[in-house]
């Protein structure tokens, strides 16, 4: 029994219920409907799609989302292992640098006396750095951390993306929790503990230059270690990169788990759905639907119009147009859907048509292809079918 929805039909064309709210139409009813409205009609009754193909694909979706999981997750670790690096690189650097100084400088204080002044500075920056991480002060002074741009585009999807490096979407800290201001304050306490405990040991200048080239030697060991750590992630992340079906230079903002990821929702329209992926190509959120099965030589009409539904879920949910989509069949076939106003035409056209079914019912078959009942899921629920 075909269920209707009470709606009219605003001034835009989108179908409103009596809160003006417009009707929910998700990628995949289009793609549905696109391959047959009729086969949208059963789906809505609750006839779900039956066959091997299902089931292959769903098992295939899971596969390729742990995939592209694994390869976000090497490449934060090679980022934290870089970052870590980079850091101990500068101490070496610092000591070094401060090495020199040391036995050049004229000054009548004995390297004891900046010990003790260093002693202090290393205790009020370890005193700040512990406040920092155990009180919320992000939250009480309103900062949020990830304010560079495509991360706060990006960040509407909140747990739906995928964490980066260092600190997560949304990130506010405190109560324990500790990010790249907090990470630097304990740094910089431990500079000046390391330079407060090798002076304690000097008696001269000449001797203090000697214990900070000393551990300018033993920190440029770690720093070594650190960048040994660094090359074998980078190498983890390139199989998992080539095992994922990735193109270099391309970074994940977003991937479906089926489990956790949230909706894309546009209010406007009453159009929602989730991407497979959402990659960040040249600073442009592209989104990606992955297709299972037979390879077709060309996408097929509904694919292309899912992902026209998931086109526009990206520009309005980050306000940037991305200026096409990827539909990808099997790890190698990949087709580049452009995102221009008449595919924006299209796709409001299908969405209205949709809210005024699902208002006014009479789904019918909108084709006379065999093949396509033959191939379609629902055709054991279906009377219209041709075979
Ligand atoms: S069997 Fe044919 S007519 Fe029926 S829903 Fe499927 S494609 Fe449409």
């Amino acid at each position: 029994m075909e269920k209707l929805v009470a709606a009219e039909e605003s001034d835009d064309g989108f179908w409103r219920d009596s809160e003006d709210k417009p009707l929910p139409v998700s990628a995949s009813d289009l793609e549905r409907h696109a391959y047959c409205p009729l086969s949208w009609s059963l789906a809505r009754k609750g006839k779900s799609g039956r066959g091997e193909a299902i089931s292959a694909g769903r098992e295939k979706h899971a596969e390729i989302h742990e995939k592209v999981r694994s390869f976000k997750e090497k490449q934060n670790q090679l980022k934290k292992a870089l970052i870590i690096w980079s850091w101990w690189f500068t101490i070496v650097i610092i000591f070094i640098s401060d090495a020199i100084i040391f036995t050049n400088i004229t000054d009548s204080r004995t390297p004891v006396d900046i010990a003790r002044y260093l002693t202090i500075l290393a205790f009020i920056w370890l005193v700040v750095g512990l406040f920092a991480i155990y009180l919320p002060w992000r939250k009480w002074t309103g900062t949020s951390i990830n304010n560079s741009n495509n991360l706060e585009d990006i960040s509407i999807l909140e747990d739906t993306a995928i964490t980066p490096a260092l600190e997560p979407f949304g990130f506010i800290g405190g109560w324990g929790q500790g990010g790249r201001v907090e990470a630097g304050l304990l740094m910089g306490a431990t500079i000046f503990g390391l330079h407060a405990i090798g002076l304690m040991w000097a008696d001269d200048k000449q001797q203090a230059g000697f214990i900070l080239v000393t551990v300018a030697m033993f920190w440029t060991l770690l720093a070594s270690w650190q960048l040994q750590r660094a090359l074998l992630a980078d190498s983890a992340l390139e199989v998992a990169r080539i095992d994922a079906g990735l193109e270099e230079d391309i970074d994940i903002a977003y991937s479906d788990d089926d489990a956790t990821a949230g909706i894309l929702i546009d209010e406007d329209t009453g159009l929602r759905g989730r991407p497979d992926q959402i990659v960040i190509v040249e600073g442009e959120f592209i989104p990606v639907e992955q297709k299972t099965g037979k390879v077709p030589d060309k996408p097929h009409k509904s694919h292309r119009m899912q992902l026209l539904a998931y086109l526009h879920l990206v520009e309005s949910t980050t306000d940037r147009k991305p200026p096409y989509g990827v539909l990808r069949y099997g790890s190698e076939n990949l087709h580049s859907i452009e995102w221009d106003e008449d595919a924006k035409h299209s796709l409001f056209s299908a969405v209205k048509e949709v809210q005024r079914l699902m208002t006014e019912g009479g789904a019918e078959r909108n084709h006379n292809r065999k093949g396509k009942c033959q191939s379609c899921s629902r055709r054991y629920a279906c009377d219209s079918s041709l075979v």
